[in-house]
């Protein structure tokens, strides 16, 4: 691993849970350093959370009745993570990444729809796991198989995702099924040995048909793209977001921050590809990485430095395999140019903005969603404290607490 040791990602990965603080009831920090990605950092802080909202934020000692009281000794407190592309289809994984400290993730892409499942239950509360936004199947192509066996009408397109009336099926087969994004690949993928990640699957006509039945139904489209050519017919066609965007061009960035697009670069996986280990394990895809991670790092940078919207991401599955954390994102970003509080936002307001969930996620602020987070040291200072999270609370409850220890 390129960050950290094994110890700081064993930490991440394997904490302890407590459940002793109920759902809906209040919690106040004490001498919190808050670190709000709108107004900045202010010591000294008392937050008190009721029934899963920040129902206060200030300088006074206020303890209401039957509170359960943390004092946090001046250590920060920060809204939790936000993972922009994910890949979580089981429930130990939507743990795991809950208790990495992402309390919000964007699924793009997994079988069977279990990503509409896993944000009701989340919804709910049914399960420990972070709020899930749904895409169901990558339109591409060649689906999964398992998309014919979910949509058995739909089999005279195996193979054959190709055209403007397809898009607008493939659309329209997503929002029946309840997605809240709709993923498409505009250029071939970068993980498999078999794949030219620069190659582009679809025209700007065909994206502009899937983005116009999307939009019909209120959903936005996400665009997979390595390449520069099928990355900007994207661009072009209207996607709210590229996810990865390796190979983008000056023109197509320039395009992006006029037009608000967001990017998703997930330069940590890529950087994954290039170890042992991990995600992805295998000679081809090594060889790949090492060309591609310099690549997608320049590009991002570039992005930045056009003021193109830049969201974190981790692209992984939170498998048990998997070594691959949000942290390691933000850790990839500042080193490509942004400030640690863009960073921090990347993370948070402007990945709530991408999502569509900004007025209620992604803030230390009164009214927002309780999502908090508490590290030990000041990201603002280090991006790496955010390896080791000390306390995670989800929608106002404690899913673990290490403060003590
Ligand atoms: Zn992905």
């Amino acid at each position: 691993m390129r960050f950290g040791n094994g110890l700081a990602t064993a930490g991440a990965v394997l904490c302890i849970t407590s459940t002793s603080f109920a759902q809906g009831g209040t919690t106040v920090f004490r001498n919190a350093s808050v670190v709000d990605p709108t107004s900045g950092l202010t010591a000294g802080r008392t937050v008190i959370v009721e029934g899963g909202t920040i129902a206060y934020l200030g300088a006074a000692e206020r303890v209401p009745a039957g509170a359960a009281i943390i004092d946090l000794n001046g250590r920060y407190l920060v809204p939790g993570m936000i993972d922009a592309h994910v890949h979580i289809g089981d429930f130990a994984a939507a743990r795991r990444a809950l208790l990495s400290g992402v309390t919000t993730a964007r699924s793009m892409g997994v079988s069977h729809f279990v990503d509409v499942g896993l944000r009701d239950l989340a919804r709910d509360g049914a399960i420990e796991a972070p709020e899930i936004l749904a895409a169901g199947y990558h339109v591409r192509p060649q689906p999964a198989d398992q998309l014919f066996m979910n949509a058995p009408e739909m089999v005279d397109l195996r193979d054959n995702v190709r055209g403007e009336e397809a898009m607008r099926r493939m659309a329209r087969l997503m929002i029946s099924r309840g997605v809240d994004f709709i993923k498409t690949n505009a250029t071939e993928r970068a993980g498999l040995p078999e794949t030219d990640p620069r190659t582009p699957y679809y025209t700007t006509e065909e994206l502009v048909a899937l983005v116009d039945e999307a939009s019909k139904g209120g959903v936005p489209v996400a665009a997979h793209a390595h390449g520069d050519a099928g990355g900007r017919a994207a661009v072009v066609a209207g996607v709210r977001s590229i996810e990865h965007g390796t190979y983008l061009s000056g023109t197509t960035l320039d395009l992006m921050a006029d037009r608000g697009t967001f990017l998703v670069p997930t330069i940590a996986v890529v950087a994954d590809l290039t170890m042992p280990g991990g995600d992805y394990d295998n000679a081809v895809l090594n060889v790949r990485g090492r060309h591609m991670l310099p690549r997608v790092r320049e590009m991002a940078s570039r992005a930045h430095a056009r003021g193109v919207k830049i969201a974190s991401a981790t692209d992984t599955g939170y498998g048990s395999e998997s070594v691959l954390r949000l942290s390691h994102e933000l850790i990839e970003l500042v080193s490509v140019g942004l400030s640690p509080l863009e960073a921090v936002r990347s993370t948070t307001v402007v990945a709530a903005e991408l999502l569509g969930i900004e007025d209620r996620v992604g803030r230390v602020a009164v009214g927002f969603e309780a999502d908090l987070l508490v590290l030990e040291r000041n990201p603002l200072d280090d991006i790496g404290a955010y390896q080791d999270v000390l306390l995670v609370m989800n929608n106002g409850t404690i899913v673990v607490d290490r403060t003590e220890f």
